[in-house]
């Protein structure tokens, strides 16, 4: 690393101790600047990387509720609210029991690259608590968003802050938390979550939209290479939103998904992942994924090993961070595969994203890959600023067209640094060169 990034990372591991998540997403990002601090050096005396890796504010709050049994129970909620230099704080709230402040500073982090990408006005920030969703029940969860929404209120506004869901939060808690914010503020003000009902202000496409985004650019990326995902074969990690409609557009687009996981272990199906029942076993029954193996004679589950040995073209990690090791990367290496993009949040770990490098495969991440999400909750905002509400097919030439758009720049930006091909680059320096000269033209504030 560049000894002026260096410094400000000495900086960053002293001030953030333990938060190793932040740490990995920091440096993953500094790797790929040295060359514009060279070129720019008004980002050096401006101390913009000092200011960008301090995020802008930190809340953390104690979130009591009454279980069903009258047990008092204490969670900790975050909101790390970034950068606004883009637009108001925008980035998802993750419940789940693995979330401390370096998660959040991890994902917040990201999204501020991830939005500048988007071309879309937002800024980024990240949310979310230490709370296990899948282990409470239906009336627990309605008590804790309400807790939850009761004192993160204050922070938020369809001009400040717009939360959206992440892993943990989908359609259902987005609805507890709109409508606790609607009772305390008393007002309908569609602006300030994404991820609605489409009913009450939700945009048709966002739940489809980064598992939809990803495969757009990874579409993108192999007409690049001379290639297509007609008849590819794809192993998509994860079970969640993101998975299922990355899963359900690789195959509109004629890939066969041969595999998908959880936490608890993967199944491969030969004959094509069957999406409807993957989707009524995930989203329906809430149930594990040897659940859909059960139900289907193609589908073999294991417990063993990893999803990544199963031999494919096209590799989505759409679970969680680090989920691909670098054994991983060197499985999927070994069995040719030719393009792994992030559906997921930092889902290859840094020694994995090596491996794949220095093999020549074509790598994308997830600030690239996976921005359809957050882009989508963009054109939601838009579409609630206007009173309006567009229809599926015009909502999903948009995502195509951005998703289009990111992939150029990434790609653009790359070449411009001498590195075709490097989305890694691409991402970064295109995504921090934006929010950088922003930072400046408003001056220390
Ligand atoms: N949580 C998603 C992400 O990681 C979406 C955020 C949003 O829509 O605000 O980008």
């Amino acid at each position: 690393m560049d000894t002026q990034l260096q410094k400000v990372y000495d900086q960053v591991l002293r001030r953030n101790p333990g938060e190793v998540e932040f740490h990995q997403a920091v440096k993953e990002v500094f790797d790929s600047l040295g060359p514009v601090l060279r070129k720019r050096p008004e980002y050096v005396e401006g101390a913009v990387l000092s200011r960008i890796c301090e995020p802008e504010r930190q809340i953390i709050f104690r979130v009591p509720w009454v279980d069903d049994a009258g047990r008092v129970r204490i969670n900790r909620g975050f909101r790390v609210e970034y950068s606004s230099v883009l637009g108001p704080y925008k980035g998802g709230l993750r419940f789940h029991p693995s979330v401390y402040l370096g998660i959040i500073k991890f994902l917040g982090f990201e999204q501020i690259f991830k939005n500048s990408l988007t071309g879309m006005p937002i800024g980024g920030a990240k949310g979310g608590a230490d709370f296990d969703p899948h282990s409470a029940s239906e009336a627990e969860v309605m008590r804790f968003c309400q807790s939850f929404m009761t004192e993160l209120y204050r922070h938020l506004g369809e001009h400040t802050d717009v939360p959206a869901g992440d892993i943990g939060v989908g359609g259902r808690e987005i609805g507890y938390l709109f409508g606790q914010y609607k009772r305390i503020t008393n007002r309908h003000e569609s602006g300030v979550l994404t991820g609605k009902g489409l009913t009450w202000g939700g945009s048709l496409v966002r739940t489809e939209a980064t598992g939809y985004g990803v495969v757009y650019f990874v579409n993108e990326m192999m007409q690049e290479i001379g290639r297509s995902l007609e008849g590819a074969r794809v192993a998509v990690s994860g079970s969640g939103n993101v998975a299922i409609y990355a899963i359900e557009k690789a195959q509109q687009l004629g890939a066969t998904v041969v595999a998908c996981s959880d936490s608890s272990g993967y199944v491969v199906d030969e004959r094509g992942i069957d999406v409807e029942l993957l989707k009524h076993v995930k989203e329906v029954e809430r149930e594990r994924i040897r659940c859909y193996a059960d139900r289907r004679d193609s589908a073999v589950f294991s417990d063993r090993g990893s999803i990544w040995q199963v031999p494919v073209e096209v590799a989505l990690p759409c679970a969680t961070q680090n989920e691909l090791r670098e054994e991983d990367a060197r499985a999927l290496v070994a069995n040719r595969v030719a393009v792994v993009a992030e559906g997921a949040n930092m889902p290859c770990t840094p020694a994995a994203t090596a491996v794949l490098q220095e093999a020549g495969v074509n790598f994308a991440p997830g600030k690239a890959s996976n921005a359809g999400g957050v882009a989508t909750s963009a054109l939601e905002m838009q579409q609630n600023a206007a009173r309006d509400s567009w229809g599926f097919a015009e909502t999903d030439a948009k995502l195509q067209e951005i998703m289009h758009d990111i992939h150029d720049r990434c790609a653009g930006t790359a070449e411009e640094y001498g590195q075709p091909g490097n989305y890694i680059l691409g991402a970064n320096i295109a995504g921090f060169t934006k929010v950088a000269d922003a930072v400046i033209a408003m001056g220390v504030v």
